[in-house]
């Protein structure tokens, strides 16, 4: 019965980091209105974040949901792989692509989260596990709690102000009694690399129903098939959608099959490995959702690189099929938030959320406005 009061703005097919990506043009940071939300559900965020709704979805494929919840100090989630149904869902990566909630607070990402997940006859990926009620033991803290930390991701290209911020989230939790122990995920590094070729030969091959014939746009020039799909494709889809086809065109092309594809499968297979040997040592591993605050707009847009580099901690997430959340971790001095990642095992979302409710509770940094909110509040 909720009401639904918008559609938000996002990154063209969810591809993007920024939200800038988008045919309707770019969504601001209501932190600082000059920089970027997120992305790509960066509207979601931000609409969160300015109080124009309570609760909000988003769907994330290597980041989508945390980076813009940490990028305007939101809580976020992406379930494991299965949780949530994708029906209704356009698909980007399917072995990657999970719905899930943006909100204030923890306790209305459980609310949420309960309310979408479970079995839909629509989506045969979606799995036949009970749904608990998440919302109902938030404040049950973790007890003999052990977060891993792993040493990948506080290294080299991480910015100052985010390491000290998740610094001081692990203090939260050393004061509540949890151990923090280094883990070590020694593929990270494959990461970016393996993601943006598995999530692009999905995409090539979702995106080919997008023909002038079976879905959404189709041109008006065109006399002939050929000449129909040129043109259709050309028109309807932006640059960045461009390049990801024809980069997952490329992967999924016979000769290059095995030298992409089928290889970035295997550095898949050792990613995940990774985090299960972690899971065997602690009950979470926690770090940063992306190495800087919020960027400037049009700051990454010319250099899709740098911009592929701000999920490097988020899409072995995605990689792996687990569950993870974002939730605020503290502010730059020039007040931008900073989220801190909670990363757990399949199928842990009830567990993470309390680990997440603990830090809330401790650090008080849930329900913060704004400024711009806060002047528009005031002014009402
Ligand atoms: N930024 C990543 C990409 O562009 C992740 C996007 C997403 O999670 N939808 O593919």
């Amino acid at each position: 019965d909720a009401i639904i009061v918008g559609k938000a703005n996002l990154d063209e097919f969810a591809m993007g980091s920024s939200t800038e990506n988008s045919a309707f043009g770019a969504t601001a940071n209501p932190w600082d209105l000059s920089r970027v939300p997120g992305g790509s559900s960066g509207g979601s965020a931000a609409a969160v974040a300015a109080g124009m709704a309570p609760i909000s979805l988003g769907s994330d494929t290597g980041g989508s949901i945390r980076l813009p919840a940490s990028f305007c100090g939101t809580v976020g989630m992406k379930p494991t792989y299965g949780r949530v149904s994708r029906y209704g869902l356009v698909a980007y990566g399917s072995s990657l692509d999970q719905v899930g909630p943006f909100a204030r607070n923890v306790a209305d990402a459980a609310l949420l989260l309960k309310v979408i997940s479970g079995r839909d006859e629509l989506d045969s990926t979606s799995v036949n596990r009970p749904v608990p009620a998440y919302e109902k033991s938030l404040d049950k803290p973790v007890t003999g709690l052990k977060i891993g930390v792993p040493v990948e991701f506080l290294g080299e290209g991480l910015n100052g102000e985010v390491e000290s911020a998740i610094r001081r989230g692990l203090e939260v939790y050393k004061a509540a009694g949890a151990k923090i122990v280094d883990v070590h995920l020694p593929h990270t590094e494959y990461a970016v690399a393996c993601y943006y070729i598995v999530a692009v030969a999905e995409a090539s091959s979702n995106l080919a129903r997008y023909d002038g014939m079976h879905y959404g746009h189709r041109t008006a020039e065109a006399c002939d098939l050929v000449e129909t799909f040129r043109r259709t494709r050309a028109e309807g889809f932006g640059e960045e959608v461009q390049r990801r086809i024809m980069l997952g065109t490329y992967a999924l092309s016979s000769g290059y099959y095995d030298a992409y594809y089928k290889r970035a499968l295997r550095v898949r297979r050792m990613i995940t490995s990774d985090f299960e040997a972690a899971f065997k040592q602690v009950h979470a591993i926690a770090g940063p959702v992306c190495p800087t605050p919020a960027f400037k707009l049009g700051e990454k847009m010319t250099d899709p690189l740098t911009m592929y580099l701000s999920d490097i901690y988020t899409i072995s997430v995605n990689l792996a099929g687990l569950p993870a959340i974002s939730i605020p971790a503290g502010y730059s001095k020039s007040g931008l938030p900073i989220g801190m990642q909670l990363i757990g095992p399949v199928f842990s979302e009830g567990k993470l959320l309390r680990i997440a409710r603990m830090h809330e509770a401790a650090a008080g940094l849930a329900d913060r406005r704004p400024a711009v909110v806060e002047q528009a509040m005031g002014g009402a």
